[in-house]
């Protein structure tokens, strides 16, 4: 009979190795899927498939979906969903597309997503062209490479007889860019799927080895001048608030911001006044503020609040406070900056993945839905769906199909890897 000392040493030499087991599996087992029947069938699917995941990539790209007008495109991809065999699937109160692929078990539950909206205004020409290999048209990669790569992936998954341990649940959500302000995933962790997300991948677009590890957290400000306004030679000698916005504005661009981390200060629009020969009484701007980490983007914030503060002020003495000039600060965007470890087992699995498919993996940052569930904790990636994209968020986005397969050939060995 063993001596219990020894018996209680050897259990923790057990539970140790069974630890390490673990983790040496997350990182190679990309590599032994590759051996998998079923994944091989899987990812075959995939490169056959995808003339079709292009098609659908152009037609999903074709509906428009501007910020907080994404319903039309959702229910295409609830009709996807359905049509793809997936369980379960449903639209949450704030928009999201949900359908599940149950595994052997409810958990873990990977959650693989991809955002529906786009940049650009309901009016805007969303029409693609094609151009040998190239597509060219807004939002062709962002996100509509993100959005056929998921459905192209529960394609593929089924076609190979993909079984899982855990459950994948794709996710079309709404509300990532700009003044979406990232609602759809905060209502996705917050409400529809609290507590039942162990893992979670977001499609973007990208070339295969890019892993997004590092999400760049952003304040985003609408800064409105005020005063009483009056006429441009009558009134003359009192403060102006377009004049109180130049001067804020010029002392942002003198701001000193660090190169490492990677912080960064943009003003992109600019409004107010009413005619040329009137002291305005209202003009506003709107001011984008990013950082990899929170304490930048915190310094950065406290620097910027007192350049407004200070051209307000200055505009004021100028004018001997005659009809003083105001600015409101309204935040209008807020993203948590956040970072999932090189080290963690997500990324390893991701990683291992990339290398699987004869790619070189880049870790980056940037501004995504994984910000949301890197700040809480939760393991998290944004994955690109292949090709080569350029000018995303303009009107001339095109989109390069070579070797696009292999996007989605690398998010599903991470994904099924995740779901063992
Ligand atoms: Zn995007």
């Amino acid at each position: 009979m063993m001596h219990p000392t020894l018996k209680v040493l050897s259990r923790i030499v057990a539970i140790t190795l069974a630890l390490v087991g673990a983790e040496l599996m997350a990182v190679v087992e990309p590599q032994s899927l590759m051996a998998d029947p079923a994944i091989k069938s899987a990812l075959a699917a995939i490169a056959r498939n995808e003339p079709e995941t292009i098609n659908e990539q152009v037609r999903l790209t074709e509906i428009p979906a501007p910020p907080f007008k994404e319903t039309v495109r959702g229910l295409e991809l609830k009709l996807r969903f359905e049509q793809l065999g997936l369980k379960d699937v449903r639209v949450d109160k704030e928009g999201n597309v949900v359908g599940v692929r149950p595994g052997a078990l409810p958990r873990p539950n990977v959650v693989v997503a991809a955002h529906l909206d786009t940049v650009f205004p309901e009016e805007t020409d969303v029409r693609v062209k094609r151009k040998g290999a190239l597509l060219i048209g807004p939002g062709i990669g962002d996100n509509g490479r993100g959005l056929a790569v998921m459905l192209s992936l529960i394609r593929a998954l089924d076609e190979g007889g993909v079984k899982t341990t855990g459950t994948l649940t794709f996710v079309a959500n709404v509300g990532e860019e700009g003044l979406g302000d990232l609602r759809g995933v905060k209502t996705l962790f917050g409400e529809t799927l609290k507590g039942q997300i162990d893992s979670f991948i977001a499609i973007e677009p990208g070339p295969a080895n890019r892993i997004t590890n590092g999400g760049v957290g952003s304040y985003r400000y609408r800064v409105t001048f005020k005063g009483p306004g009056g006429h441009s030679y009558g009134a003359f000698g009192m403060a102006n608030p377009i004049h109180a916005l130049g001067r804020a504005i010029a002392k942002i661009g003198e701001l000193k911001v660090p190169q490492n981390p990677k912080t960064t200060f943009n003003v992109g629009r600019v409004n107010g006044g009413t005619s040329v020969n009137s002291i305005a009484f209202e003009a506003w701007f709107e001011v984008d503020l990013r950082s990899e980490t929170m304490a930048a983007l915190e310094a950065l914030r406290a620097q910027f609040t007192a350049a407004v503060e200070s051209g307000v002020k200055e505009e004021n003495i100028r004018w001997n406070n005659r009809a003083a000039v105001s600015a409101d600060l309204e935040l209008v965007g807020f993203r948590p900056a956040g970072q999932t470890a090189d080290d963690s087992a997500i990324a390893r699995i991701a990683r291992a993945s990339v290398i699987a498919m004869g790619g070189i993996p880049s870790f980056d940052s940037g501004s995504t839905d994984s910000n949301w569930p890197m700040q809480l904790g939760i393991p998290a990636l944004t994955l690109r769906g292949g090709g080569q994209n350029r000018g995303a968020h303009s009107l001339d986005e095109t989109f390069d199909t070579t070797d696009a397969h292999l996007g989605p050939q690398t998010i599903l060995l991470t994904i099924v890897a995740l779901a063992r």
